[in-house]
């Protein structure tokens, strides 16, 4: 994403808004797909020889969620402030600001909800919607060797 310099007026904010594919930008990760568009739109100003620009990224995120393996697609609004030396040059290129922005925005260990219990590690099972047994059978066994072995002692 480009900003003419020369197009702006000094002290002006410039209103801006840009469309880019999200496969332009590079920022996919193993666990997450950008989907559709990103919107850049916000306001530039230029000052002697610094340029602000000011505004928002839009964009859509699908995401696996790290316990039970599901994909949930949320949109991203995220808000930016950038500022650059523009002495001597024509144009500036935001698009590895916008980059960055929305790569430290994403989450470590993304979760479709801070209470999702995940799959059953023994049979795969999401326990958010489904029940198993695994974990009582595993209860019992426990607890019957515990019995065992106070009867030894
Ligand atoms: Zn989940
Ligand atoms: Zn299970």
């Amino acid at each position: 994403m480009i900003i003419q310099v020369l197009q702006l007026k000094d002290s002006t904010p410039t209103p801006i808004e840009e469309i880019l594919p999200a496969g332009t930008l590079d920022i996919d990760a193993v666990d997450m797909h950008y989907v559709g568009e990103v919107t850049v739109r916000g306001n530039a100003e230029k000052n002697l020889n610094t340029l602000v620009f000011r505004g928002h990224i839009y964009c859509t995120r699908e995401q696996t969620c790290a316990r039970c393996l599901k994909k949930v697609v949320n949109n991203i609004d995220e808000s930016v402030d950038y500022a650059y030396d523009i002495k001597g040059l024509k144009e500036i290129d935001l698009s590895d600001d916008i980059r960055d922005s929305l790569i430290l925005d994403q989450p470590e260990r993304f979760l479709c909800d801070s209470e999702c219990k995940g799959l059953c590690p023994h049979c795969g099972i999401d326990l958010n919607t489904s029940k198993c047994h695994c974990r009582e059978t595993r209860k019992a066994d426990s607890f019957k060797n515990l019995k065992k072995w106070f009867s030894n002692t």
